[in-house]
Formats: structure tokens, sequence, C-alpha cells
């Protein structure tokens, strides 16, 4: 098993828009440790009022919660992964 990623796993992140069904897709298909972590509940971006759906290392050093705006804007890594970002979600109902 290996931790690639197709494009369309990509999108879903990159949209924050994760069914059910992704979810439970991906962590019975691939380990998806530094990738996804499921959480009770979304913490606030650290540079705005938006979630910070984004665990993710800043350019200057220091992780930081992020919406996707200041995720792309502040982010080292341009990917998911170990010692770069990974994405809280959590799972609701439908
Ligand atoms: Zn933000």
């Amino acid at each position: 098993m290996t931790n690639d990623w197709t494009p369309s796993d990509y999108a879903l992140m990159e949209n924050f828009d994760v069914p059910v069904e992704a979810i439970r897709r991906l962590h019975l298909g691939r380990p998806t440790r530094g990738i996804v972590s499921i959480v009770d509940r979304i913490p606030q971006c650290d540079f705005c009022e938006d979630q910070g759906k984004v665990d993710f290392k800043t350019l200057h050093g220091p992780w930081a919660h992020g919406c996707n705006t200041h995720w792309r804007k502040h982010r080292m890594y341009d990917s998911l992964g170990t010692g770069k970002a990974q994405v809280w979600v959590v799972i609701h109902a439908g």
C-alpha cells in the first residue's frame, strides 16, 4: 500500500467537500496517516474567521490551522502528507 492519491482525491481535498463515502474509501483503501484526520470539530483558521480545515506547516516554520485561502497563501508545501499538511474532517450523517 502506498499513499498515492489520484487527482480526484486531491480535488476533494482542495474543495474540502468530503463525502462520507470518500472518507470510508480512503481509510479502507490506503493509509491516511498524516493526510486525513477525523476530528469532532474543525478548528478556526488562524488567519481569519473561516474554518481551518488544513493543519499545515507554514513558510515561517510553525504549524497553523488554515482555511483553503490561507493554506494556499502561507503553506510551505503544496501537497498533503507527513511533515507537510493534513486535512481535518468531521464525519456527518448523510
Ligand atoms: Zn483563513
